[in-house]
């Protein structure tokens, strides 16, 4: 069965079993906080949700044939990268992650974990610089594209580097999602995302996954999971269980807006420069056309000073100015305003909705001219 129908049918009975007469089509979410189970707990097949949960299952077993390997879902995206860190790093532990990456991560390793005696190593995404700072490395992190300079490394080289050396490897596999990109199958050990993006994409949900191959990884993240409480009610579960069947309409509509606006950027005078790994002109193209099916939503560029990416997104009808990106509704905001990323003042993160294209483009049009004339 190809992936876009296993999506489309997710939750419903393998072919050829049917539904029993009478059934819904979509089962509903299962609210239940216990669950009835007599005698050994073991018997039963649940038996408290902070252990497991049928709706949270379903959407895991789905997320699993996605990413090729064994899923937790968790209640957002850093909640998952938490998960990664905690069942696996130990005092004087060491971390290398980009120096790009999506700002709260190197935040938590810097504020939480270094306390607890686990040193961060950083290096930029581009070039694979992080092959450089590997020696004695307790866990490589990458994230390509990187977030918002949507820099690419190889997935496969860094991690043949980090395994030589004893290190395990995590992909934050958010922008391309496993539909887009699938760091399993490219040789990482754990596939990190926060599925409050263009996986679930309609801005209504937080939510996050691991995915791994290894039998105990996965019982540690569980562990985790299981002792932390850190976990997901059965409303966000079937939320996103009822959005993955839209996954692959929305994703080749977003990227392929994404793309047009890339291009369109690309030719006007009023944009310094375009950050998007599906133009030729990015220097990592050929790696991202052979890593990546999609190349996601985001495009990043540049407007010469703050005052006039403040009048772009001010003009802008279409742009929903908001710090999240992967949604239906295009979005974009000003990167530098929080202060967390090493980009200019005039440095803006887009993220393609489904809108006509043609609407899309004459927005920025308009925008982009206002912008400049003001
Ligand atoms: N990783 C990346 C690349 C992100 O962009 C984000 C959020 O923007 C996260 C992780 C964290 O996800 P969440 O906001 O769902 O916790």
């Amino acid at each position: 069965m190809q992936e876009i129908t296993r999506l489309v049918r997710a939750g419903l009975p393998e072919p050829p079993e049917k539904l029993r007469a009478g059934a819904p089509i979509h089962a509903g979410p299962v609210f239940a906080s216990a669950f009835a189970a007599p005698g050994e707990p073991s018997a039963s097949p649940y038996t408290y949700t902070r252990f497991n949960n049928p709706t949270w299952q379903e959407l895991e077993h789905v997320l699993g044939t996605l990413e090729g390997g064994s899923v937790k879902i968790f209640p957002s995206g850093m909640a998952a990268v938490m998960a990664v860190f905690a069942a696996l790093l130990r005092p004087g532990d060491i971390v290398v992650l980009p120096a790009d990456s999506y700002y709260t991560t190197r935040i938590l390793t810097r504020e939480f974990f270094a306390a607890f005696g686990i040193e961060t190593r950083l290096a930029p995404t581009a070039n694979n610089a992080q092959a450089e700072v590997l020696t004695g490395a307790k866990l490589l992190w990458l994230e390509t594209p990187s977030n918002p300079g949507m820099d690419i490394c190889d997935i496969h080289l860094l991690s043949e580097a980090a395994h030589s050396r004893g290190a395990l490897v995590a992909v934050d596999n958010t922008t391309p999602t496993a539909l887009g990109q699938q760091p399993l199958a490219l040789g990482a050990d754990i596939s990190v995302a926060s599925d409050t993006k263009s996986l679930t994409g309609h801005s209504d949900l937080l939510l996050g996954h691991v995915a791994v191959r290894d039998g105990d990884l996965a019982a540690k993240i569980e562990r985790w999971r299981t002792l932390s409480g850190s976990i997901v009610g059965p409303m966000e579960a079937w939320l996103a269980m009822r959005s993955l069947a839209t996954l692959p309409l929305r994703l080749e509509k977003q990227c392929a807006n994404a793309q047009a606006i890339a291009e369109f950027l690309e030719t006007r005078k009023e944009v310094r420069a375009v950050y998007y790994p599906g133009l030729a002109a990015h220097p990592a193209h050929a790696l991202a056309r052979q890593q990546m099916r999609y190349f996601g939503p985001v495009v990043s560029f540049e407007l010469p000073s703050r005052t006039i990416a403040e009048r772009f997104l001010e003009a802008s009808h279409l742009l929903v100015e908001a710090s999240s990106f992967g949604g239906i509704v295009s979005s974009a905001e000003r990167r530098a305003r929080w202060g967390h990323d090493a980009v200019s003042q005039g440095f803006i993160r887009l993220s393609a909705g489904c809108e006509a294209i043609e609407d899309l483009l004459t927005d920025l049009d308009q925008a982009l001219h206002a912008s400049a004339s003001a």
